[in-house]
């Protein structure tokens, strides 16, 4: 009898008997891939899903395991690594049934996190009040203080929300109001020409510039409107 030959898990490099052996599902970054059941009791969700009317029940995506898969009910969705130089990138969901209508990033602990907080609950609102079916799905990245927020809608509501989410977006991730606020503390109609240039020079400083380059930048714009209205 031919001895039994051994299958390499793709996780942890070792060597096991087919018979202890599993695949990874459809649809995942590793689909097709050999795990053994040690890792895969460790793989843990890359991406977590809250369909509309269920959200109590949230539907996970691992590297290996693919629970739309499991419920007949909901679309199938797929999650694929992207990557952005080295170990660096991030993982993206998508569907053949449902179309993304906004995608966003959640910086952890941050004022912008809490903004874009309000405008969830906004889109939420607004989509369960007009009865449109959504998927919101929360896409681990490489960065453990930031994680990828990505709205998804079916492909026939696509156009009309999309006109919804540039309504919302205008009031909740306005960025220069949220960005002069944050910084100011104060309402942009509260703000004065002192205020006005500490903000936008902050602007160019976000933008790489270093402090020197944005104050410089800030006064030649400056001079550059004077002149204009003489
Ligand atoms: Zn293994």
């Amino acid at each position: 009898m031919a001895k039994e030959e051994l299958i390499e898990c793709s996780s942890c490099g070792e060597k096991f008997p087919p018979e202890e052996i599993y695949y990874g599902d459809e649809g995942c970054p590793s689909e097709g891939e050999p795990i053994c059941e040690n890792c895969l009791d460790g793989d843990e969700p890359i991406a977590t899903f809250y369909f509309s009317g269920r959200e109590e029940e949230p539907i996970f995506i691992s590297e290996y395991r693919n629970d739309t898969l499991n419920c007949p009910d909901l679309p199938f969705f797929k999650v694929r690594w992207i990557s952005t130089g080295g170990w660096r990138g991030y993982y993206e969901a998508e569907s053949d049934d449902y179309e993304k209508v906004h995608s966003d990033c959640i910086l952890s602990f941050s004022e912008d996190a809490e903004e874009l907080k309000k405008f969830d609950e906004a889109v939420e609102k607004a989509l369960k009040e007009l009865g449109i079916p959504f998927c919101k799905a929360f896409c681990r990245t490489s960065n453990i203080f930031s994680c990828g927020y990505d709205l998804f809608v079916e492909k026939d509501s696509k156009e009309k929300v999309e006109g919804l989410i540039k309504e919302l977006k205008e009031q909740f991730r306005d960025p220069y109001r949220f960005y002069s606020t944050a910084l100011t503390g104060k309402d942009p109609k509260d703000l004065d020409e002192k205020d006005k240039k500490f903000v936008r020079g902050s602007l160019f400083i976000k933008l790489g510039f270093s402090p020197e380059q944005a104050i410089k930048i800030v006064n030649l714009l400056d001079s550059l409107k004077n002149e204009g209205n003489k």
